[in-house]
């Protein structure tokens, strides 16, 4: 790649604050929620205009596994989002798998960092770090004035492709061996489903899976995909789906990044075409909305002061710098088209699920990036292998690894930002006082 040269150049700072949260999805949302409730002076930049990441600007339609069928594992700021967005959408919260009506959820977000007293900058990309050695002292963010810094004590990069620790210079895997990563989809809502009619008739909404896969087998279906996952009601007449993968692109490569969402809003297309005609309820149905997001599932994981491995899941392990527990199973979607990778999804999913009351615990090392003094990484980008970053990906086990960064940082601040000098002891002793579940 040619390179040009750019003058360097001093440029306002915008803001400063004790904890800088670095994107909004449920891992940064925990993050700063438990950092503003220690007291501290949190900062959250968001690329996308709303708060939420996948749940929300990424149509993910669901929030799910959020106990091990014995203890609510993700107590704290996940069951909190769960409990308001189910007031607001006037149903019962289900901590197995609770759909989510997205713009009820940004607003569930909007009014708890408000009332939290986090500062928000929305539609704000952070394009680069400034570094003092080992220390992150400020983030280059795009703005219409140019660039501006944003500075701090410590900084939580929540940006689900650990984009800020990767500028920051953090050693990272991408995907297997080969760097193949799980294929992304672009998420849809439909409006105008008759529900009513869909109920009467059909044994509900998985068994939607079964007639696709027929017609796919008959060589009927639009578009050859044995990894169907579905669409879930979030409303009186509408509904999200995450239907369809794209298959063979890489969400860190720009031009794969833009043919994953030209490619997924065909994709989208397609499948409504299948939902439309072979589904009763959806003869009326209207795509209303893309994710204005590529539904990522996985790109970065960094290299942390301790890497969570497949191993830790079989053994359930414990460790002394626990700062949550998990138990989403193996669920790792194919990167290819190739239809028997497809089928084992689903198969894996099943067969490596954890028995009831088990479950796999967090250290906060997971957290700490390698090469930095004061930098911690939340979400599906923490320090593991792909088979556990394939079970803690999923939004409850993204607000656990948040809520524990966010506790930490506050505890690093008073540390001059060591996030290494903070104590296992008190970091679970005010997490417990947040209201997070360990064992
Ligand atoms: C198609 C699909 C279906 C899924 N289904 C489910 C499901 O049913 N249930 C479930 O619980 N989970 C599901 N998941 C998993 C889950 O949604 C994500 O893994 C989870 O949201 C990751 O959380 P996160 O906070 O780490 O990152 P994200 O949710 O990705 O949030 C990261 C945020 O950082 C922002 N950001 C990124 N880069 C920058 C930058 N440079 N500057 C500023 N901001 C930035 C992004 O805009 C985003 O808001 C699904 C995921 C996908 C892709």
């Amino acid at each position: 790649m040619s390179t040009v040269h750019v003058p360097s150049k001093d440029i306002p700072v915008l803001y400063h604050a004790d904890i800088v949260v670095c994107g909004a999805g449920p891992a940064g949302i925990g993050a700063a929620v438990f950092a503003a409730r220690s007291g501290k002076k949190v900062v959250i930049i968001e690329a996308a205009g709303c708060l939420g990441g996948m749940g929300t600007a990424g149509l993910v339609p669901a929030i799910i596994h959020m106990t091990d069928g014995v203890n609510m594992l993700a107590k704290g700021v996940c069951v909190e989002t769960v409990d308001e967005l189910a007031r607001r959408m006037n149903i019962k919260p289900n901590y197995g798998w609770h759909d989510v009506q997205p713009e009820l959820l940004k607003r569930v977000y909007d009014d708890m960092v408000a009332a939290a007293g986090i500062k928000v900058y929305l539609g704000m990309p952070i394009a680069d770090v400034i570094k003092d050695g080992e220390r992150v002292t400020g983030v280059v963010v795009s703005t219409k004035h140019g660039l501006k810094a944003v500075t701090g004590s410590v900084f939580i990069d929540a940006t689900g492709d650990a984009n800020v620790a990767a500028f920051a210079g953090v050693p990272f895997e991408v995907g297997d061996e080969k760097g193949r990563t799980m294929s992304p989809s672009l998420c849809v809502q439909y409006a105008g489903v008759d529900w009513e009619k869909f109920r009467a008739n059909s044994n509900g909404v998985w068994s939607v899976g079964t007639i696709w896969k027929k017609l796919v087998d008959e060589g009927k279906a639009p578009m050859k995909e044995y990894h169907f996952v579905g669409f879930f009601k979030n409303g009186n007449s509408i509904g999200s789906g995450n239907l369809g993968h794209i298959y063979g692109i890489n969400c860190l490569n720009e031009d794969d990044i833009t043919f994953g969402y030209t490619e997924g809003r065909k994709i989208a297309e397609k499948i409504h075409g299948f939902y439309r005609d072979n589904i009763p309820g959806f003869e009326k149905s209207e795509i209303v909305n893309t994710a204005s997001v590529l539904s990522v599932r996985e790109t970065r994981r960094i290299a942390g002061e301790y890497k969570l491995c497949f191993n830790d899941y079989t053994s359930r392990a414990s460790f002394e710098d626990e700062v949550g527990r998990f138990a989403y199973p193996i669920d790792i979607h194919s990167s290819s088209t190739d239809s028997d990778e497809q089928k084992e999804v689903e198969k894996r999913l099943h067969s490596s699920a954890l028995a009831k009351g088990e479950s796999y615990g967090i250290p906060y090392r997971a957290l700490i990036a390698k090469n930095t003094s004061n930098l911690l990484v939340a979400g599906r980008s923490i320090s593991c292998d792909r088979e556990i970053q394939s079970s803690i990906r999923v939004m409850p086990g993204c607000f656990v690894t948040g809520q524990a960064a966010g506790a930490a940082a506050s505890i690093a601040t008073e540390k001059n930002g060591a996030v290494r000098s903070v104590p296992a002891a008190r970091l679970q002793e005010t997490l417990r006082s947040l209201g997070a579940y360990l064992k």
